[in-house]
């Protein structure tokens, strides 16, 4: 079967949704191809049994590690992608991430495009996310062209009594830019919004703002449900790509295609999409498909003080990034400190073999941080594939400077009243900020897409989501991801549509 469009977009997560809504008022005729289905609303939805201890939102799916264990990942498949399940948090990178940069760990590259270049379309990506923030707090914050187009999310009791004594310490506590209406996802029920996933718009996220923005238009078309298989090259073009849709395969074909699937499934679709001219899979003459694959170095830190109750109901409201760009020793990097959701004994309990009552009086004592720092590209870390199976072979680096951060901040939380801290690092499965398999340089031998997103090889075929980061720096992704899909967008407009 035969399926024109001008546009085929293959994933509506962070980077598709947002390429389809900038491109849809345009007229030209978008397909998005989606393997995943709206996510409905039900009782589990609130439920963190049902999301934390029964995984009932992960896909029934098995990828490889390194050594070859078999392991579920935490990668979602709906419309709207991982964003669904995001924490809202809709950062900036700080402008020295685009610049090489010494870590305790090694060195990394830069980009091929500066903050300036990036400034607007991170202005622009706010406005669409209706982020919630407020400038001025932050010392490693960027330059911005204007304000957030709203006031931030307001900290709870415990977490402004909390952002006092930080202030006491000489730090500079922050407000966490979130995309969250808050009333909306109270309404709904009184838990954190952080790995929930959203079926009440209560989150800003790529299918309730991008994803509903692009269908508005009568020349987009969502397909759910729709796996594509490989793509198909002719020449030096990307010619169709092979969807398969309930039980049947069709070869969809458009002048231009977007690959968008997340960083490991993009990976694995342009390496299992190998024919006889491009035995190493498309876009991949560089052989860095698939390669210098980062995740964050990851812990959660709960800080306790055992006569304290923490009545937070969703708790992520503040950050600290007074460690980021100098805090380790040698003032090298150590990353960012924001609140995660609350976290509850169930979901304590669910994630380690602490006993219920246990979990359940740290959880009503503990105020709870993501110690985040970055992971550097190594071409040695990877996605492959073994018989069409995805092996995630991921080499954790810097992982000094994460324990530096780590230690940094149990001081700064004995300091300010807490006289127990517990650590622990997440699980090195959890692929949520998974990025660089496709990254963009300038360099055509050694990156596979230009600074515009643009495969080196075939001129027809953009990336646009977290696989082009050239870098993780220590900033959750998914704004980053948008705004270069805004601006992958304008130059599409500007080089493809005139005339
Ligand atoms: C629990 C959790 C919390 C997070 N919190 C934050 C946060 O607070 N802030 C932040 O910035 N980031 C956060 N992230 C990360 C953020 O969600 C991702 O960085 C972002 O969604 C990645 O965007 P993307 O476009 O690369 O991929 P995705 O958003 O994952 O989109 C990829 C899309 O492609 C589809 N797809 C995949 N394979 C195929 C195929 N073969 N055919 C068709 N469709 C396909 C998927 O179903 C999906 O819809 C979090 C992630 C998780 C899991």
């Amino acid at each position: 079967m035969q399926a024109a469009a001008d546009i085929v977009i293959i994933g509506s997560g962070m980077g598709g949704a947002t390429l389809a809504a900038a491109l849809a008022p345009s007229g030209r005729r978008i397909v998005i191809v989606e393997r995943g289905a709206r996510l409905a609303d039900s009782p589990a939805a609130r439920d963190e049994a049902a999301i934390f201890a029964r995984g009932e939102f992960r896909p029934p799916e098995v990828w490889l590690d390194g050594a070859g264990v078999a392991f579920n990942p935490g990668n979602y498949y709906y419309a709207g992608g991982n964003s669904k399940f995001y924490g809202a948090v809709l950062a900036r990178l700080r402008a020295e991430d685009f610049s090489p940069l010494h870590h305790l760990g090694g060195s990394t590259c830069g980009w091929p495009i500066s903050y300036g270049e990036l400034e607007p379309w991170y202005q622009a990506t706010e406005a669409l996310y209706q982020v919630r923030g407020c400038l001025g707090q932050d010392p490693s914050e960027p330059a911005h062209s204007g304000s957030y187009p709203f006031p931030p999310v307001p900290d709870e009791p415990a977490i402004a009594a909390l952002r006092r004594r930080l202030v006491a310490l000489d730090l500079h506590p922050a407000s966490l830019p979130l995309g969250v209406d808050l009333a909306r996802w109270l309404g709904r029920g009184a838990t954190p919004w952080d790995a929930f996933p959203d079926t009440c718009g209560g989150k800003m996220d790529a299918e309730t703002v991008a994803l509903a923005q692009a269908l508005r238009h009568p020349n987009v078309t969502l397909l759910e449900g729709a796996k594509a298989l490989r793509l198909r090259a002719e020449g030096s073009r990307i010619a169709a790509v092979e969807v398969q849709r309930a039980g049947q395969i069709k070869r969809l074909t458009a002048p231009l295609i977007v690959l968008a699937a997340g960083a490991v499934n993009t990976a694995a679709l342009l390496l299992g999409s190998a024919d006889a001219a491009h035995p190493g899979g498309l876009a991949n003459r560089s052989d860095q498909v698939g390669r210098n694959f980062m995740n964050h170095n990851l812990s959660a830190v709960l800080a306790i003080n055992p006569l304290r109750a923490n009545r937070s109901v969703y708790q992520k409201t503040l950050q600290l990034n007074d460690f980021y760009l100098t805090g380790g020793a040698g003032g090298t990097p150590l990353g960012n400190i924001q609140l995660l959701g609350k976290i509850s004994g169930g979901i304590l309990a669910a994630d380690t073999p602490l006993p219920r009552p246990v979990a359940n009086w740290i959880a009503r004592h503990s105020v709870d941080f993501l110690a985040m720092s970055e992971d550097l590209p190594n071409p040695e870390s990877r996605v492959t594939l073994k018989a069409g199976q995805i092996v995630l072979d991921w080499r954790r680096s810097n992982w000094q400077a994460h324990l530096a951060l780590v230690a940094r901040l149990k001081s700064v939380l004995r300091r300010a009243g807490y006289p127990i801290v517990l650590a622990r690092a997440f699980d090195r499965r959890t692929p949520s900020h998974q990025c660089g398999t496709a990254r963009m340089g300038a360099d055509r031998g050694t990156s596979v897409v230009d600074g515009f997103c643009r495969s080196h090889d075939h001129r027809n075929l953009f990336i646009c989501d977290a696989s082009v980061l050239p870098t993780s720096a220590a900033v959750n992704p998914a704004l980053t991801i948008a705004a270069l899909a805004l601006r992958a967008a304008d130059h599409i407009r500007q080089t493809e549509f005139a005339a």
